[in-house]
């Protein structure tokens, strides 16, 4: 038997499987504060006989193995997290070995082995919810460089000056285009907003500008677009064709719908991605 944690800033979901794909009991806990947080998955992976753990976790988090520091969150992206190491928390109270990644790798890679992205060469996933997380893969493995990627604060054209609401950026690509950031601008949640207000157009465009950077970044085989924002499935149409508009035929990108895809797995990308990095 194998755990599993998609380790949430909002909530975490937890899961014991016999294979990514066999869940034999999974439970969601809202993440509290360290200690009390901590407890909870103690409890729930206390009753089982598990040896490894895959921990697909919000950041940013050292995960260089190499650094007496691997496992420790280095910002205060979770109030009260900053400084907390999750391995050596877990491994230690739970005498288990850990695997770990972001959560946006942990999600591609479950894309890759079992949704949308099988197999696919170059394969980008990208979550837009309470932030935007990006995580790239070259063959299945994620694309590493002196820490993980955070393509979600890159710069996009920002035409109305809407302050944004990134803490670091303001309006970087997640100030401008998250859950959060839809409600700041237009002043009610995105979940509230008819199809039909402006606020999707406006989004779709937010959307496209950030993928045209991943394109000429990366030259993906499959882009897969997750995340709470994207339960808004009209957007997808809308954010092809405006990709395609803004790239202008530059290079062949094929079709659009075979480019820019849903999750295969649903929102089930990040847990079953969390419990393959066991096997990865
Ligand atoms: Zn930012």
């Amino acid at each position: 038997m194998i755990g599993g944690i998609e380790f949430g800033g909002t909530k975490c979901i937890l899961a014991v499987a016999n294979n990514p794909l066999e869940i034999i009991e999974k439970k969601i806990i809202p993440t509290r504060d360290p200690e009390n947080t901590f407890w909870d998955i103690m409890s729930f992976f206390g009753k089982f006989k598990i040896d490894n753990l895959g921990i697909g976790v919000f950041g940013p988090i050292i995960l260089d193995k190499e650094s007496a520091d691997f496992g420790l969150l280095v910002t205060e992206s979770k109030k009260g997290w900053k400084g907390v190491n999750i391995v050596t928390n877990l491994s230690e109270s739970l005498g288990v070995n850990i695997s770990i990644d972001t959560d946006v790798n942990a999600a591609a890679i479950g894309e890759y082995y079992y949704g949308a992205g099988q197999l696919a060469k170059s394969m980008v996933y990208v979550t837009v919810g309470t932030g935007i997380g990006v995580g790239v893969l070259s063959n299945g493995k994620p694309h590493i460089g002196n820490f993980h990627l955070e393509v979600g604060h890159m710069q996009i054209p920002n035409l109305d000056q809407f302050h944004g609401i990134c803490r670091n950026h303001g309006d970087c690509w997640e100030g401008l285009a998250s859950g959060p950031s839809i409600e700041a601008r237009w002043g009610q949640p995105g979940d509230k907003l008819p199809k039909s207000h402006e606020a999707w157009e406006k989004e779709a465009e937010l959307l496209a500008n950030g993928l045209i950077n991943i394109i000429s970044n990366h030259s993906p085989d499959k882009i897969i677009l997750g995340g709470g924002v994207m339960n808004q499935k009209h957007l997808y149409p809308v954010i092809r064709s405006k990709v395609k508009k803004i790239w202008n035929g530059y290079t062949p990108l094929g079709s659009l719908a075979g480019l820019i895809l849903e999750p295969g797995l649903g929102n089930d990308s990040g847990i079953i991605g969390s419990l393959s990095l066991i096997s990865d």
